[in-house]
């Protein structure tokens, strides 16, 4: 069994690869729900919707999120209303929120949705929500602390980040299976996600980083950092917002206790000795995902490790 703890987009390529060379049944995928936000009245579960989206083959791969051909008509609509129309939220993806939240009013728990929609899309891996509990990432900025969604999308991650804050973390309960699936692992993968809001968050539920130290899985660790930068994304504003520099090691850093492997560029070679001094294996390969080999091939870098 393997469990991968995932965010968005940086997670779901490389879980591209790893489900070419591993049975469906044997993967769960716990994923962040630290950015999940209601908006119209529907719950929209960004990270769930990419990875589930982005396994089932329906992503649209050049934004890396929302369903490939899809059109904007109905949020069209919607600004003519609202300033608050500010989400992307593609006409075919509304369905997803749509039957998600008739789903959760009539009592179901978000990772009772999940596998319904997962398996309406045809996976057959299990997708799991860190938690059913409400838990929001939010942004300290100079304004006050905004939703993460807010912070990234509404305003264009232009705010200086002066903390982060995680409501809900002290009484999130991992969802049902997040735990047994980290204690009966054979391998635990980091996928290579933001460090701070989207594996900080799933290791920020309670009990989940005590199994993750406790589960005799090796655990092995992606770098989301290249070159000294993320591929995409806010993790360098977050990384130096917290006071880290931006880095590989510091990711590394950030799993210290825990870690046994960190797959590191090739690029960033240079800072192998200084995370095999953190008492962690390096492996050094190229770690960019373009093309699906190039995927196949990290996948497999992991599993070997
Ligand atoms: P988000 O929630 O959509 O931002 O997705 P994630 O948290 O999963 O991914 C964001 C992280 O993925 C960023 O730090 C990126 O640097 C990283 N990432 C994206 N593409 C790649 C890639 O091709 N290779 C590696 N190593 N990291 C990547």
């Amino acid at each position: 069994m393997i469990t991968a703890l995932a965010g968005g987009v940086g997670a779901a390529k490389f879980l591209t690869g790893l489900v070419k060379l591993v049975n469906g049944k044997d993967l769960t995928i716990i994923v962040n729900t630290g950015d999940d936000i209601e908006l119209f009245g529907l719950h929209v579960s960004p990270d769930v919707d990419i990875v589930t989206y982005t396994l089932a083959g329906i992503v649209d791969e050049e934004k890396g999120w929302g369903i490939k051909g899809d059109t904007f008509r109905c949020l069209e609509e919607l600004r003519k209303f609202s300033r608050e129309a500010w989400f992307n939220l593609g006409d075919k993806d509304l369905a997803t929120h749509m039957f998600r939240t008739a789903l959760l009013k009539n009592g179901l728990t978000l990772s009772n949705v999940t596998v319904q929609i997962s398996q309406a899309l045809g996976l057959d891996v299990a997708i799991l929500p860190m938690t059913d509990d409400k838990f929001e990432t939010r942004i300290m900025t100079a304004n006050g602390s905004i939703h993460f969604e807010d912070y990234l999308v509404k305003r264009g991650a232009k705010d200086r980040v002066l903390g982060v804050e995680f409501l809900g973390a002290e009484s999130a309960n991992p969802a049902t299976g997040v735990v047994e699936s980290i204690m009966d692992a054979k391998l635990v993968v980091i996928c290579p996600s933001n460090p701070i809001v989207s594996i900080g968050t799933i290791l920020a539920v309670k009990g989940v980083r005590d199994a993750i130290r406790r589960t005799e899985a090796k655990k092995v660790a992606v770098s989301p950092i290249i070159a000294g930068a993320p591929v995409k994304g806010p993790a360098d504003k977050l990384l130096r917002g917290l006071g880290h520099e931006v880095s590989a090691y510091s990711v590394a850093k950030l799993y210290s206790d825990f870690l046994d492997t960190f797959i590191l560029d090739l690029s960033d070679s240079a800072e192998k000795d200084k995370i095999e001094k953190l008492g962690i294996e390096v492996k050094v390969t190229n770690t960019i995902m373009k093309s699906l080999e190039d995927k196949i091939q990290l996948a497999r870098t992991v599993l070997e490790s």
